[in-house]
């Protein structure tokens, strides 16, 4: 049985009639730019992830920039930073001119450790970046007490974690101010680039509702210089359709990862995902990890089952990033994951028999190792 990484024909194909006619009514409106479809998403995804303001923005990566602009960050100031995370969240720092500070996981559940962050604390910190990775809330917990006693913002990286919670409260609505990412592969995914960012403070959101459109609130009066980085009537429309399913969608995703869990058990060196206890994981990804990591993929791509690896390279030893000047080594837990982890297909509405073809075929491999 042949396995993609990933399908979207469980989750569009019942909605297509639903998501088409969103998409002709905005045709019909003939207003494509930050309309009522952009605000009923704001208002919808804000109640969503219990926070009293959502501004929609072009894409996750736009979100987490006009964050750290918001919070004026800018040059001299340090950013903590999750060693082992996709680049957004480093690059999000480096446009405002602030350096990230690398932080390792904790190699259980490879979010950043809590009990690492106050040894990279220096005069120049300013604020921490939590990512709830591969769908797997932080330990928010401890992570605000570190910033509160250190007068620190945070600002989490919430793009791969959409109703995750922590302590029953949801990711997205611990920091200072949070961005997400409706990637089309993310757990709520747009047709195309779309984002947003979810704050608790009134003067935050307003910042970012002005800055993400030109610095302006009155057409053609700029009060700061502001960016275009605005979701768009159609991408809101769509989000809207998909949204109602979220945690329906989330539920299989994890239903399917206690299903990876059972069939795999025991396997070889296998490790399967750890989930720490006060969090919860809506399986953005589901991550395993073996010293054979490549062998596995490979065996596993002549058997026709699609994986990826999240991530091969950790930031600082990106070309990127050379300038850091951070030697191999420095950060072994983030370069061991980028070394073991790989990614197995994992998508809602993704049948048993295939995940059960997935588990024999990765038990398949471990009889030959
Ligand atoms: C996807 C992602 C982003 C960036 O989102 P885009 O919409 O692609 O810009 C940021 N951080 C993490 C952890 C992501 O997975």
């Amino acid at each position: 049985m042949r396995v993609p990484f990933l399908s979207f024909a469980p989750q569009h194909d019942p909605l297509r009639e639903q998501i088409l006619a969103a998409i002709a009514a905005v045709y019909d409106k003939q207003w494509y730019v930050l309309g009522d479809q952009v605000k009923a998403f704001e208002a919808a995804y804000a109640d969503f992830n219990q926070v009293r303001h959502c501004v929609g923005v072009a894409n996750g990566l736009d979100a987490l920039h006009l964050s750290l602009v918001a919070l004026n960050a800018g040059p001299g100031d340090e950013v903590l930073v999750p060693s082992n995370t996709y680049i957004a969240t480093w690059l999000a720092i480096s446009f405002v001119g602030a350096t990230p500070v690398p932080v390792e996981p904790n190699p259980a559940t490879y979010n950043i450790d809590p009990a690492r962050l106050e040894a990279a604390i220096t005069p120049r910190t300013k604020g921490i970046m939590p990512v709830h990775l591969y769908g797997q809330a932080c330990e928010m917990g401890p992570i605000m007490e570190v910033a509160r006693r250190h007068g620190l913002w945070v600002v989490e990286d919430n793009a791969q974690a959409q109703g995750a919670t922590w302590q029953r409260s949801v990711t997205g609505s611990f920091g200072d101010v949070n961005g997400t990412s409706f990637y089309p592969g993310k757990n709520l995914g747009a047709l195309g680039d779309a984002g947003a960012i979810t704050t608790n403070d009134d003067a935050l959101g307003g910042k970012i509702r002005t800055l993400r459109n030109y610095g302006s609130q009155k057409k053609y009066y700029n009060e700061v210089i502001g960016y275009n980085s605005r979701l768009d009537e159609l991408q809101a429309a769509v989000l809207s359709v998909k949204l109602p399913h979220l945690m329906e969608w989330t539920q299989q995703r994890q239903a399917i990862a206690a299903l990876y869990n059972q069939h795999l058990a025991g396997l070889g060196d296998l490790v399967l995902p750890t989930v720490a206890r006060g969090a919860t994981h809506v399986y953005h990804l589901y991550v395993v990890r073996t010293a054979h990591r490549d062998a596995l993929q490979q065996h596993l791509q002549e058997q026709g089952i699609g994986t990826l690896i999240h991530y091969p390279v950790p930031p600082h030893r990106q070309q990127a990033y050379e300038h850091l000047g951070i030697r191999e080594g420095v950060y072994p837990i983030a370069e061991a994951l980028a070394r073991t982890s790989l990614s197995l297909p994992m998508w809602p509405g993704m049948q048993g028999e295939e995940v059960a073809a997935v588990a024999a075929a990765v038990g398949g491999f471990f009889e030959g190792v």
